[in-house]
C-alpha cells in the first residue's frame, strides 16, 4: 500500500477501508510510516472526519496494536472511568481509590497532558518515585492485591495510542470526534471491563466547545462500547469553569488528597460522586453516593490512595506532608481590573497558560515542571471587587511573568450585571 495515496484518498473526501486504516496504524507502530506522514494522516482525518464504520475500524486497529489486560481470572466487577479532557480535572485521582474502596476493581489506563488539558499520568508522576509504566503482569498483580491500578499506555497495552496521542498533542489534531473516540475506547476496551463511565466535557475548557458536539462524541463512544458488549454510561459535564481551585500537576494532587480527606471543593465532589455512583451502578453495588461519602468519612478511600502510591513506588509521605511534592519558588497574584460579576472564563486559555509556565508540552520530548500552576479564586457568577485577587500564579521562572499575568487577568470577563452559571452535570447518555 502507498501511504501517500491513502492520505490523498481521505483528503479528497473518500472513505477508507479497514485494510487501509490497519495498514496506516500498524506501519506507524513499527516505524515504517514516519511522524511527518502520520501527521498528515491525522490532519486529513481532522478536516474530513470519519464515518461510524471508519471510526470503529480505527479504534479496533489501535486496540489490537497491543494486548488486552486479560482479567477473566479476576472475579468481581471491573469498571473504569475516563474523561475527554479538562482543565483542573483531577476527578480520576479521587475516583479510582474511592470506587475501589467500595469493592470495585478499577484497572485505570490514563493519558498525559493533551493540548490545553491536563493528564492523570503527569499529575501522578509529580509524586516522587511514582511509576505509571507498569507491565501487564505488574498491573494484574496489583489489581488482585488492592483492587486498583493507575497506569499509562505501555508497549503491551494500546501502544500505538501512546505514540499517536503524543503526536496529536503537537500537531493541533486533538479536538476531533473520531480521533478522541478511537483513542479513549482503544485503551478502555483493552482493559477487559464490565462497565465504563465517560465524563464528556463541553464548554470553554473542553475540546468540544458546544454541547451538541459533546453529545455526538458521547454517542460515538457509547456505540463503540456497545459493539464490544461493554456497558457504558456517558455524562455531559460543563467545563466553562476550571474544576476545583487548582490547575497544575502537583497542585492538583494536593487538591485530590484534600478531597479524599473530606475537604474537596463542591464542584469536584459533585462530579466525583455522580460518576462514582454511575460506576457502582455498573458494578452492581448498592449504596450510591451515600456509600461513597461513607468511604471518604471513614478514611478508607484515602487509605486506598496511599496503597496505590505505595504499590507504584511513590513516596506515601506526601499524604501528610505536601512539601514532599515539587515546590515553586515564586508566586504572583493577579487582580481584578474592575468590580463586577464574572460572566465568562477562558478556561482553554488557562490550560494553555499552564503550558507557557512549563506545566505542559510543546514538543513530544519536553520535560514538564510538575510544580507550577494556578490557584483560581473566582468562578462564573461570583462577584469581585476592583483590585481583589482573581488568581495566583505559582512558578519557578520569572521569565515573561508580566505577560502571563496580563493574559491571565484577560481570561476573566467581568461585567456589571449579575449572571448565572450553567449546571455542572447536564445529561446522561447510555
Ligand atoms: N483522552 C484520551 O485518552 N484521548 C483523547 O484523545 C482525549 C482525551
Amino acid at each position: 500500500m502507498n501511504p501517500v495515496l491513502i492520505i490523498k484518498k481521505k483528503r479528497d473526501g473518500k472513505r477508507l477501508n479497514d485494510s487501509e486504516i490497519r495498514y496506516f496504524i500498524n506501519s506507524y507502530k513499527t516505524g515504517k510510516i514516519p511522524d511527518y506522514q502520520f501527521s498528515a494522516f491525522l490532519m486529513v482525518i481532522y478536516f474530513q472526519g470519519l464515518d461510524r464504520e471508519e471510526t470503529e475500524n480505527l479504534m479496533s486497529a489501535m486496540k489490537s496494536s497491543g494486548r488486552s489486560l486479560g482479567l477473566s481470572d479476576i472475579k468481581g466487577p471491573k469498571v473504569d472511568k475516563h474523561s475527554t479532557g479538562g482543565v483542573g480535572d483531577k476527578v480520576s485521582l479521587v475516583l479510582a481509590p474511592l470506587v475501589a474502596s467500595c469493592g470495585v476493581y478499577v484497572p485505570m489506563i490514563s493519558g498525559r497532558a493533551l493540548g490545553h488539558t491536563g493528564g492523570t499520568l503527569d499529575k501522578l508522576e509529580s509524586i516522587p518515585g511514582f511509576r505509571t509504566d507498569l507491565s501487564i503482569k505488574q498491573c494484574k498483580r496489583q489489581l488482585k492485591k488492592i483492587g486498583v491500578v493507575m497506569m499509562g499506555q505501555t508497549k503491551e497495552i494500546a501502544p500505538v495510542d501512546k505514540k499517536i496521542y503524543a503526536l496529536r498533542d503537537v500537531t493541533a489534531t486533538v479536538d476531533s470526534i473520531p480521533l478522541i473516540a478511537a483513542s479513549i475506547m482503544s485503551k478502555k476496551l483493552a482493559e477487559d471491563l464490565d462497565g465504563l463511565v465517560l465524563d464528556v466535557k463541553f464548554g470553554s475548557g473542553a475540546f468540544m466547545k458546544e454541547i451538541e458536539r459533546a453529545r455526538q462524541l458521547a454517542r460515538t463512544m457509547v456505540q463503540l462500547g456497545r459493539q464490544a458488549r461493554v456497558k457504558v454510561i456517558a455524562r455531559l459535564s460543563n467545563m466553562d469553569n476550571p474544576l476545583g481551585r487548582y490547575i497544575g500537576n502537583s497542585l492538583e494532587v494536593i487538591e485530590a488528597i484534600e478531597a479524599l480527606k473530606g475537604r474537596g471543593p463542591d464542584d469536584l465532589m459533585e462530579l466525583t460522586f455522580r460518576l462514582g455512583a454511575d460506576m457502582l451502578k455498573l458494578a452492581g453495588i448498592k449504596g450510591g453516593i451515600r456509600l461513597l461519602k461513607q468511604k471518604i468519612k471513614s478514611g478508607k478511600a484515602l487509605k486506598k490512595f496511599q496503597e496505590i502510591i505505595s504499590y507504584q513506588g511513590g513516596n506515601t509521605g506526601v499524604i501528610d506532608n505536601y512539601s514532599l511534592l515539587p515546590q515553586t519558588r515564586y508566586s504572583f497574584l493577579v487582580y481584578a481590573p474592575k468590580k463586577g460579576y464574572i460572566h465568562h472564563i477562558d478556561t482553554f486559555q488557562l490550560g494553555m497558560l499552564l503550558t507557557e509556565l512549563g506545566g505542559g508540552r510543546r514538543k513530544k520530548e519536553d520535560r514538564i515542571d510538575h510544580a507550577c500552576g494556578f490557584e483560581v479564586y473566582k468562578k462564573i457568577g461570583d462577584f469581585v471587587d476592583r483590585a481583589e485577587p482573581l488568581a495566583k500564579i505559582m512558578t519557578n521562572t520569572k521569565k515573561r511573568i508580566a505577560e502571563i499575568r496580563t493574559k491571565l487577568s484577560h481570561t476573566f470577563m467581568i461585567m456589571e450585571k449579575p449572571c448565572r452559571h450553567r449546571r455542572l452535570i447536564q445529561t446522561v447518555i447510555t
